[in-house]
């Protein structure tokens, strides 16, 4: 059995649309498909779940929101029109907006959630019926069979027996359409994922019927060995393992969610990156393991948006509790680190800059003074990570001096350098503004004379 997943460009129109039943008839295997809310149809079109944001936030100021609103249906009706399907999908569509938008408005996060989500629910009932109507038995299900989340105030995951509600769904006859980026909580109350959540909604599918494979539909051929708007014709990656996909994919890879390779990689289900505009071509296929190739990289990721506090004291290497108790502070601020690179006197947190504020910040620096007698304690800003990523990295020498000596080249200085115990990744923080001018002297030095 395989299991679907289908982003916002592959379901953003009727055509698209019509792709997608082509695809899942091509294979009868193609049993469960997850899909998306429509994304852009065009560069300069807006995505139906940034619609449904600003729907939501008119909604919770009190702002008139019929315009809004009709602006949301037309995009369901222009595509039900042009399927064929009749008026009826589209009334059942209207009426679920407006009740979710008569619904209580207390809870801000709830409302906005339930608003959000409607994108795919909706999207997913559309997609089921136009596949029924052209002789491809479809059911839409709903995440209340059996997604069960956890509650706030932490980021939404799937609970354990997610697995075991949803694995029954292997029995269905028909072709099953769930839609992708959300659950609900023990109690009922809808919660959606982070953006782009939908993969991570196909992978927890793929994991519960335990599937031969998770096929994950986008709009490009593969995942390229670094960002093809920076580097001209990167390479292109044919095979990649579960562990080089996260740091990627961490990393600022967006092709593919990094959470959504959890429930699949504990399966051991390949999963295979794919483009509904070109399904003839392979994709990009991502297993346990791997071959060695020629060469010792697989991809170079760049992300940028984070912040750096700096504390330093004069022995603080002697100093039994001193780390527990710095991200003791940070951790109160609700606020999740992502290196910690230190030297015997001092100690940087690295975070992303959006958890920030100049009064939270304020708040952590007075703390880190006053609790921890630190000597200096301040936040830098604007800067992106460099990430290098291959499995062949463990067997290689000189890789970090070589990705050094290319960054030091074009003039930035390194803030920072992390490589992970696994070995398969090595971080370089750097300023943003030069972020674009390393990973073009990087893939140079890795990729621009290696056969892969
Ligand atoms: N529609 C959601 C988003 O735009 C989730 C997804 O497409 O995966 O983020």
């Amino acid at each position: 059995m395989i299991v679907c997943k289908f982003g916002g460009t592959s379901v953003a129109n009727a055509q698209q649309i019509k792709k997608v039943a082509n695809i899942v008839k091509a294979n009868p295997a193609r049993k469960i498909i997850a899909v998306s809310a429509p994304g852009k149809r065009t560069n300069d079109d807006i995505k139906v779940t940034d619609l449904l944001i600003d729907l939501a936030n008119s909604a919770l100021r009190n702002v008139d929101t019929e315009l809004k609103l009709s602006t949301v249906i037309e995009r369901y009706a222009d595509i039900a029109a042009e399927l064929g399907l009749d008026d009826t999908i589209v009334q059942v569509i209207t009426d679920d907006l407006r009740e979710r938008l008569d619904a209580d408005k207390s809870q801000e996060a709830q409302f906005m959630d339930s608003i959000k989500a409607s994108g795919e629910d909706n999207n997913a009932k559309l997609i089921a019926a136009y596949f029924s109507s052209i002789g491809m038995p479809a059911k839409y299900i709903s995440p209340k069979e059996g997604l069960i989340v956890n509650d706030l105030p932490e980021r939404t995951f799937a609970l354990p027996e997610t697995y075991e509600n949803l694995s029954k769904l292997a029995n269905v006859e028909e072709i099953i359409v769930f839609p992708g980026f959300f659950g609900y909580t023990k109690a009922g109350v809808l919660r959606t994922f982070d953006r782009g959540g939908s993969d991570i909604t196909g992978s927890i599918l793929a994991s519960a019927v335990n599937a031969d494979l998770y096929e994950n539909f986008t709009d490009v051929d593969c995942v390229f060995s670094a960002n093809p708007k920076v580097v001209n014709c990167p390479v292109e990656i044919k095979e990649i393992t579960y562990r080089e996909m996260r740091e990627l994919s961490y990393a600022g890879f967006s092709v593919f969610h990094d959470e959504a390779l959890m429930p699949v990689y504990k399966q051991g289900i390949p999963v295979n990156i794919k483009n509904t505009n070109n399904p003839a071509a392979e994709g990009t296929r991502i297993v346990p393991k791997r071959p060695a190739t020629g060469s010792p990289v697989t991809g170079i990721a760049t992300d940028s948006g984070f912040s750096i506090l700096y504390v330093s004291k004069y022995l603080m290497n002697r100093e039994v509790g001193f780390g527990r108790r710095l991200l003791q502070i940070i951790e109160e601020e609700n606020i999740s680190y992502e290196h910690t690179p230190s030297g015997l006197d001092d100690i940087s947190v690295i975070m992303r800059s959006h958890q920030l504020n100049d009064e939270i910040e304020a708040r952590i620096m007075k703390r880190v003074k006053e609790e921890l007698q630190a000597e200096d304690v301040h936040f830098r800003h604007d800067f992106s990570m460099v990430v290098i990523v291959g499995e062949g990295m463990r067997n290689n020498t000189g890789l970090a001096a070589r990705a050094a000596t290319a960054i030091s080249n074009t003039g930035a200085n390194i803030e920072m350098i992390n490589q992970g115990s696994s070995e398969v990744s090595l971080v370089f923080g750097v300023l943003s503004q030069y972020e674009n001018q390393i990973l073009k002297a990087l893939y140079e030095e890795f990729f621009a004379h290696t056969a892969v």
